[in-house]
């Protein structure tokens, strides 16, 4: 998984001099993985994007978090639109009663645009996001609202246990304790848990903030608040304030990194420029995550445990020197934070340390086992040949 960064701008474009080290572009994010190309957010960076991908790409997904101009106005000079070859499916936030398409439309449409959205030559479809997280090409995807103004989405992009989390526009601070709240309290936090990479707002200064109160936004401490809560591995900061000028932001990413620094955190943290890329290759989940599990066998199961919290388990059943692992699961509300590949990773490992063997009759088990040829050793002899590459 690798993130390529064309827009860290919030609100609207600043060209110009005083921008040219971190970008005037705003909100636009590529994600790729393997062959699969993601565009988060298709502000006045996609322009470019979709230079770089002309001829290139046949089928991509575009995720919009949200409909504000600084996500969107990019979206018809993107050249991939104009390629009656190429497949575009554009998601965005649900609203009841009225078809993304259509609100849409409002954009790219006569006066405010010389084109229609029904005149697009490329193959676009227009999706609300589900509920549920979805496969997109073996990738899987999640979307959850989260406190800005207006229906705003935060994605979650995961796959073999590497985890993006997207959150650009976003204020988890308006009415909750970053440092206090449960974690099912704060906004955005189950999508950020754990992640590689989280990509995050930071409009505003400690000072900056009180005046912007409920606009949407976060200031530094609070985005360095939310990303210890989240655990996440390393963070990235975006959408910069249209007033801030390279010389103010190389100050903002100074005070980011002694704050961090300060606070006795592991991981790194950085401010976004356009250009950046960032490769995920090898990220694996952040070692203090606060999830831990537990062998119970007056329960037989591994129990999955987050902020003390019973979410997730693994029953098993001995069977003479074997276990069989039968069935695992996590609780609804933390799919796609890689929880469940913890979980069993540790059954393994627990049923290793015991010195038995495994029969995965569970078919996460399973799957995951083929996955990671490391536990093939571990499947009872007779089982092992349908687990071998
Ligand atoms: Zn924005
Ligand atoms: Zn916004």
């Amino acid at each position: 998984m690798r993130a390529t960064l064309w827009g860290v701008r919030g609100s609207v474009p600043v060209p110009g001099p005083a921008t040219e080290r971190f970008g005037g572009n705003t909100s636009c994010v590529q994600v790729s993985v393997g062959e699969s190309e993601f565009v988060l957010d298709a502000g006045t960076g996609i322009r470019e994007l979709g230079a770089a991908l002309a001829g290139r790409c046949r089928r991509l997904h575009v995720l919009l978090t949200h409909l504000h101009l600084d996500h969107i106005q990019g979206l018809m000079f993107f050249a991939p639109f104009f390629d009656p070859e190429v497949e575009i499916t554009v998601w965005g936030p649900p609203a009841a009663g009225r078809e993304l398409r259509k609100r849409l439309a409002r954009y790219i449409s006569n006066p405010l645009s010389p084109i229609e959205i029904g005149e697009l030559p490329a193959q676009v479809t227009f999706r609300d996001v589900p509920q549920e997280p979805w496969r997109i090409d073996g990738v899987e995807v999640r979307a959850a609202l989260v406190s800005h103004r207006g229906p705003t989405l935060g994605y979650r992009l995961s796959q073999d246990g590497t985890s993006l989390c997207y959150l650009p526009d976003h204020e988890p601070a308006l009415g909750s304790d970053l440092a206090r709240a449960p974690g099912g309290w704060i906004s955005g936090l189950g999508l950020a848990r754990g992640a590689a990479l989280l990509i995050h707002d930071c409009q505003y200064t400690e000072d900056e903030y009180p005046a912007h109160r409920g606009w949407g936004h976060s200031s530094l401490p609070d985005a360095l608040a939310f990303a210890r809560r989240s655990h996440a591995q390393r963070l990235l900061l975006v959408h910069h304030d249209p007033w801030h000028d390279d010389a103010f932001l190389e100050a903002l990413g100074r005070e980011a990194s002694d704050r961090w620094a300060h606070g006795g955190n592991a991981g790194r943290v950085e401010l976004g420029r356009e250009g950046d890329v960032l490769d995920l290759a090898g990220a694996v989940p952040s070692p203090d995550m606060p999830a831990v599990v537990v062998d119970n066998p007056s329960e037989s199961r591994f129990e999955l445990r987050l902020d003390d919290q019973l979410i997730g388990r693994a029953e098993y059943r001995p069977a003479g020197d074997s276990v069989i692992v039968a069935h695992t699961e996590v609780d609804a509300g933390h799919e796609g934070e890689g929880l469940g590949s913890l979980l069993v990773r540790e059954a393994l490992e627990g049923i290793r340390a015991s010195g038995k063997t495994v029969i995965p009759t569970c078919p996460f088990t399973a799957a995951y086992i083929r996955r990671h040829p490391e536990f093939v050793d571990l499947v009872e002899a007779s089982l092992r040949s349908q687990f071998s590459a």
